[in-house]
């Protein structure tokens, strides 16, 4: 038995795994989770990434498990679109109004793909219902906004949208410039602004980058595109499918560059985890051409009672005492760790984070960041890896002493990285 073996089961699985080869694939068999922690049966791990950024409230947390023992009394197991539950416009209601949109309406799905591509779809409904068709989505390069659905693929500028790209086309353009820091935003958006032609429906930004690496924006960067779409009437989707639900120490990220999307998407930490559901949340100006006009999409779990149950159980938790779950962040934990981390190692590029959300950006090659990952996880710290980067993303409930101590961990597991020949 080699040393990994220690967090991993070597039994081969029947399970498909996503995103990578099958063969001699091992993978930690979790076997209960609390606030901040994960276990196999050996092992405690800190689930330093809120599994994929989306566990923002912790594991094992009772109001929520409550909420879903109560929800069962009920009986009810499903109920189609086309009848109405309590739980789930309650939860309409309240998304609008912290959207800051109060007005309007909510469209669900089961996660972050679907409801990109669904907010997308409306975005051209929303022309072609007014006799102006307009086709083209745009999207930053390196962007996710997710990996299965046709549409959510192609929307993606990241790697993952490549094997998509070989059998299907869509006018959907991952190709606007990422923001540098350097010149304040300044040559992306002269880039953009040759691209928001007549037939541009909508740009989709994300609230905060996550996966393309956490690439920040500069101060009134989104602001001033958001003011170019405005005056080609263009729509502003914005995606906060990981950068929502306080990750970024605001409730939605682009609070933070004080802009005005017609649309928002998000999932992930709308339950915590709990369970999958996607909202499109969307303004009275594109939700009234569907007054008279049918919606032409839709799913069968779209706003499933359980998930809606769960998101109002997660919104009275993000919105007690005035947010303080969110605005108690330890964002500045993370980026004073962070910072003095990557000072210490010419290997480590860069460290950026948003509040919550953040990582590391590594100069190494793919066999020196699979082995950095592993040796993490022997240490029991679980960081989500995306190419390059390796992610901080605990939940927001976690303790300052803990990010320390997680910080300082993975810095000795860096400080044994033999990397001397790399450079
Ligand atoms: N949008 C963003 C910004 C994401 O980060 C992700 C997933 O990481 C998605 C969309 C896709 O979400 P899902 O995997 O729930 O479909």
């Amino acid at each position: 038995m080699n040393r990994f073996n220690l967090w991993k089961s070597v039994l081969p699985t029947s399970t498909l795994i996503p995103w990578t080869k099958q063969a001699n694939l091992v993978q930690s068999k979790i076997v209960k989770a609390n606030g901040p922690y994960i276990y196999t049966s050996t092992q405690k791990i800190v689930d330093f990434t809120s599994g994929a950024m989306v566990v923002n409230l912790g594991h094992n947390n009772k109001y929520i498990l409550d909420s879903i023992k109560e929800h069962t009394k009920s009986g009810i197991s499903y109920i189609p679109s086309n009848m109405a539950t309590y739980q789930r416009d309650k939860l309409s209601d309240r998304l609008l109004s912290i959207s800051k949109m109060n007005v309007g309406k909510v469209l669900y799905g089961n996660a972050g793909a679907d409801v990109n591509e669904m907010a997308c779809f409306l975005s051209k409904e929303y022309y072609s219902y007014q006799d102006k068709p307009k086709n083209k989505i745009l999207t930053f390069s390196n962007s996710f906004h997710g990996g299965s659905t046709v549409g959510a693929s192609l929307l993606s500028g990241d790697a993952r949208r490549v094997e998509k790209e070989k059998y299907y086309s869509l006018p959907m353009e991952p190709i606007m410039e990422n923001p540098l820091m350097s010149d304040s935003g300044k040559s992306s958006l002269q880039q953009i602004s040759d691209l928001l032609t007549e037939d541009v429906s909508a740009v989709l930004i994300e609230g905060s980058s996550g996966s393309a690496g956490c690439i920040l924006y500069p101060e009134g960067y989104l602001k001033k595109l958001e003011t170019m779409c405005r005056e080609k009437d263009i729509l502003v989707i914005c995606d906060e499918v990981m950068s929502g639900f306080g990750r970024t120490g605001e409730f939605f990220a682009h609070f933070k560059q004080d802009i005005q999307p017609d649309i928002i998407t998000c999932a992930k930490g709308i339950t915590s985890g709990y369970s999958q559901l996607g909202a499109v949340i969307i303004n009275k100006k594109v939700s009234d051409v569907f007054e008279y006009n049918p919606v032409m999409c839709g799913l069968t779990y779209s706003g499933h009672i359980l998930g809606s149950t769960i998101a109002n159980s997660c919104l009275d938790l993000y919105l007690k005492n005035d947010m303080a779950i969110i605005k108690n962040h330890k964002g500045n934990v993370l980026s004073l760790e962070g910072e003095r981390i990557k000072n210490k190692y010419d290997w480590i590029k860069d460290y950026r984070n948003n509040g919550m959300l953040g990582c590391f950006e590594f100069s190494l090659n793919e066999e020196k960041l699979g082995e950095l990952s592993e040796n993490l996880m022997l240490e029991g710290i679980y960081c989500m890896r995306i190419r390059q980067n390796i992610f901080t993303a605990p939940p927001l409930i976690t303790d300052d002493s803990i990010i320390v101590d997680t910080m300082q961990r993975m810095d000795r597991v860096f400080e044994k990285m033999d990397l001397n020949f790399i450079f």
